[in-house]
């Protein structure tokens, strides 16, 4: 009988422990959580700010005793793994509760202590960080109690676009601020227009290339010398990952403190896997190494990792393509493959198309703007990018599903589409990549 010891007990801890139990039910397993909840559902955290998502049982859906009833997997809230001894194989533990410290003993030590919040450490009691319930409940509590309704959201990436769309839904009156114009990075930046526009659309106040200077209060001054009053400042500046308490043990991190994982998820040091925010990967699709914070990777992560411990040894991880996807308003957001930012290390080709998402005499159309990258060489596809108010999901699941396939951008010709006029095009717009791509 092995003894599991996991670190963190959300997205990728609580999943591996369950997928280890579903295959393995002897093993003593055992997961250490600093804060407060397990295994709730982050991505629905905006949408809870929002009033959107309400019940509560289906974002928190477990504490320590259902789960432990359910699954006989201990869960210890409120405990920190302050530092990891490979050689003893042993992680030292501190009690919040009581501030006691013990060891615990593991055959397998698995690592998902995901990522924090960047802040950007001004003293003040109006500014909050989004990642986990507890800030959610933060939140909502200082707006309830202070009759907030200017709220200063500060950087633009997908997390904070969710939590700015969510408090206007909420009636309150957010105003956004990011630093560079280089806002929701995923996407192409050409790209990211309707994001500008469903702000005006709305009257809902922005600035670029704008930064915070000093917080006084409720007084906030900024680069750009204006000097404005909120109720409250949500910052979204970025994440790092949660690695200092592994610092002092023979695994080995990057200079930005991701632990860098085999296609097995092990770390340098047998027995010790890792996964989520905390790893760095590689691309299934070039040869790149990349770090994708999302669930997909979390998830998938746990599946195999439980497979190498309680299951069969020979599953590997093929790599990740980045699917990512947002909503922004009216508009969804969605890309695969790698970022903007790295294409400039390629020799790629690139077509689009910007039409409606379905047969134009149908009513509700509204138009889609794909654009699909390729090697110049291989053809294969590199990248694809969906905005538009209907359809860039479908489009970008399939793409993503081409490119796990290592399609060609001339095989997109092929793809049979499911038509009726509600939904697509006899020659979609996936076909129309392809028959346009052949002039390149
Ligand atoms: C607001 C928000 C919205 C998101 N929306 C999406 C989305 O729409 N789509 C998507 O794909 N992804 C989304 N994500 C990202 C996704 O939630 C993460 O990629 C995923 O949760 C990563 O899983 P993880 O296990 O690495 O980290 P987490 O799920 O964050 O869990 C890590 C846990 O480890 C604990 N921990 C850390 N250090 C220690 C320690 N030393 N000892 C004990 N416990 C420790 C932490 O307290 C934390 O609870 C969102 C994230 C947030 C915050």
């Amino acid at each position: 009988m092995s003894k599991i010891v996991v670190v963190g007990a959300v997205a990728g801890g609580a999943t591996c422990a369950s997928q280890i139990r579903r295959l393995d039910k002897d093993s003593d397993i055992i997961i250490f959580e600093k804060d407060r909840d397990m295994s709730f559902a982050n991505c629905a955290l905006p949408y809870v700010i929002g009033n959107v998502v309400n019940d509560r049982d289906l974002v928190l859906p477990y504490n320590p005793e259902k789960f432990y009833d359910k699954k006989e997997i201990t869960v210890k809230t409120y405990h920190e793994v302050i530092s990891i001894n490979d050689d003893k194989q042993t992680v030292t533990v501190v009690n919040h509760h009581t501030n006691e410290q013990f060891e615990e003993y593991f055959d397998y030590l698995i690592l998902s202590p995901g990522a924090s919040a960047n802040r950007l450490n001004f003293d003040s009691d109006i500014t909050f960080t989004l990642r986990n319930l507890e800030d959610t409940d933060a939140i909502d509590y200082y707006i309830k109690h202070n009759n907030v309704q200017r709220v200063l959201v500060v950087g633009a990436g997908y997390i904070s676009l969710e939590v700015l769309e969510n408090l206007y839904e909420r009636g309150l009156q957010p105003t956004l601020i990011h630093r560079s114009e280089q806002i929701n990075k995923l996407m192409d930046s050409d790209m990211n227009q309707p994001i500008i526009d469903e702000l005006e659309r709305r009257h809902i106040s922005y600035r670029l290339n704008e930064e915070i200077t000093n917080i006084n209060g409720n007084e906030i001054t900024f680069k750009s010398g204006k000097i404005e009053n909120y109720d409250m400042v949500i910052e979204g500046i970025g994440t790092h990952p949660n690695s200092k308490f592994i610092e002092g043990s023979n695994i080995t991190l990057d200079n930005k403190g991701f632990i860098s994982v085999n296609d097995k998820f092990e770390t340098n040091i047998p027995h010790i896997y890792a996964l989520g925010d905390v790893i760095t990967s590689h691309y299934r699709h070039v040869d790149l190494t990349t770090n994708v914070p999302l669930a997909w990777g979390a998830h998938r992560a746990a599946s195999i990792i439980a497979e190498q411990i309680a299951g069969d040894s020979s599953i590997e991880f093929k790599g990740f393509l980045g699917s990512n996807i947002v909503k922004f308003f009216d508009y969804t957001f969605a890309s695969v493959g790698i970022k903007p930012s790295e294409l400039s290390q390629f020799d790629y080709q690139m077509v689009e198309v910007n039409q409606g998402a379905h047969a134009n005499y149908y009513p509700g159309n509204s138009s889609l703007h794909l654009r699909v990258y390729f090697d110049t060489a291989s053809r294969q596809i590199i990248r694809a990018a969906a905005v538009g108010k209907e359809g860039a999901d479908k489009r970008i699941d399939v793409l993503s599903m081409a490119m796990m396939n290592n399609l060609t951008v001339d095989d997109l010709t092929e793809f049979e589409v499911a038509y009726a006029p509600p939904y697509s095009h006899p020659k979609d717009l996936i076909n129309m990549i392809g028959y346009k791509s052949q002039s390149h």
